[in-house]
């Protein structure tokens, strides 16, 4: 754990956030219910430890890691059936492994683009920013059907 990773302290708050936002809690990740829910279901899944780079990351906790990355794409999946899923590890802002999962909508106006040139107006347009926060369900209830997909496909726990 580093004191000054925002990813390190956020895990030591899982008690304090809203139980929209903590998805799941899997044994090496834990999946947060992202705030850009125009792309419904967009999860937000960090690794339990502190890795900078996935090639940084023990070979054996890699492995599950990404195995539960997968799991939770196909939560998703079930749940939003979306026209596409975009995975993306990037961390420029925090580098802290996670998962970006964004569900790409068939009538995103934007379905071939990657969804940072849109969150990249958002910064700079309040208007863009409201409308990519904009849920169409109620956050509690898009987390709610991720979490009944897990269940139902008896996704691992710590
Ligand atoms: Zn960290």
């Amino acid at each position: 754990m580093l004191p000054t990773c925002p990813l390190c302290d956020k895990l030591n708050r899982l008690h304090e956030l809203p139980a929209d936002e903590l998805v799941w809690q899997f044994p090496h990740s834990v999946a947060f219910l992202g705030p850009w829910q125009f792309y419904t279901g967009y999860c937000v899944l960090v690794a339990r430890q502190h890795y900078p780079e996935l090639h940084v990351m023990p070979s054996s906790q890699r492995a599950v890691f990404l195995d539960e990355m997968v799991v939770l794409t196909q939560a998703i999946d079930f749940a939003f059936q979306p026209r596409k899923m975009n995975l993306e590890s990037l961390g420029n802002q925090v580098a802290h492994l996670h998962w970006h999962l964004f569900p790409r909508r068939a009538d995103d106006p934007e379905t071939r683009k990657a969804v940072w040139i849109a969150l990249d107006r958002a910064e700079r347009d309040e208007a863009e920013k409201q409308r990519l926060q904009a849920a169409s369900l109620a956050r509690t209830e898009i987390a709610s059907r991720i979490r009944a997909a897990l269940n139902q496909m008896a996704a691992p726990t710590p």
